[in-house]
This record gives structure tokens, sequence and C-alpha cells, in this order.
């Protein structure tokens, strides 16, 4: 079969639509970090250390050509998750990753929510 294929992410079994694999997220986010406050860095490292134990073949990142494992989504709850003992840093991480594209929007309200 020829095209674009749409996988599933390996967590949430949500279709991957960004196609950018959490390496790459964190990589970004890690930069995002250094910038704003680097002591949260090994908690965001912690929290993609998670994710290697999800490995697939088949699909695979736009920006580095890993293979592609969990969506955006999952990558930034977790995220979200190890560092919102900071909520100012935590919601400002929402609107990073939103701009960035790895995740859509209506999940920044759900976030918000959960505090
Ligand atoms: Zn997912
Ligand atoms: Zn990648």
């Amino acid at each position: 079969m020829q095209g674009v294929l749409w996988h599933d992410c390996l967590v949430c079994g949500d279709t991957i639509s960004n196609h950018i694999c959490y390496r790459c997220m964190q990589d970004e986010v890690e930069n995002w970090l250094g910038n704003r406050n680097p002591l949260y860095i090994s908690s965001v490292r912690r929290a993609g250390e998670f994710f290697t134990s999800y490995y697939r073949e088949g699909a695979y990142c736009v920006m580095c050509g890993e293979d592609l494992n969990v969506c955006g989504k999952c990558y930034c709850f977790a995220v979200h998750k190890s560092i919102r003992k900071n909520r100012i840093l935590a919601s400002e991480f929402l609107d990073f990753a939103a701009s960035k594209g790895f995740m859509l929007s209506p999940i920044k309200g759900v976030l918000n929510l959960q505090g």
C-alpha cells in the first residue's frame, strides 16, 4: 500500500497525527527548559525514559527518521506531570507544546482542569 500511513500511538491507541517522535520533542522541550528553568530538565528526561520501553518498526519520525511509537499528546501528558509542581512552568509548557504542534489545544484545557 502506498501513500501516507497513519499509525496508532502505542500508549493511548490514538492516531499519531504529528509524526514527531518523543526524542525530538524532548530535544525541543529541553531547549525550552534551558532558557526557562533548567532544574526541571532531569525530571523531563526521566518522564521520557518511560517511552523507551515502547518500540515499533514501520512508523518514522519526520524530523530524525527514528521509529515513532507514542503520540505528542501522551508525551506532553508525561512532561506536564513531571513539572506540574511548578504551576506557572507547567502552564507555560502547555502553551509551548501547543505552539510547537506537539498536541492539540483542547488538551490544554483538560490538563489545566486537572491542576
Ligand atoms: Zn498517545
Ligand atoms: Zn524524531
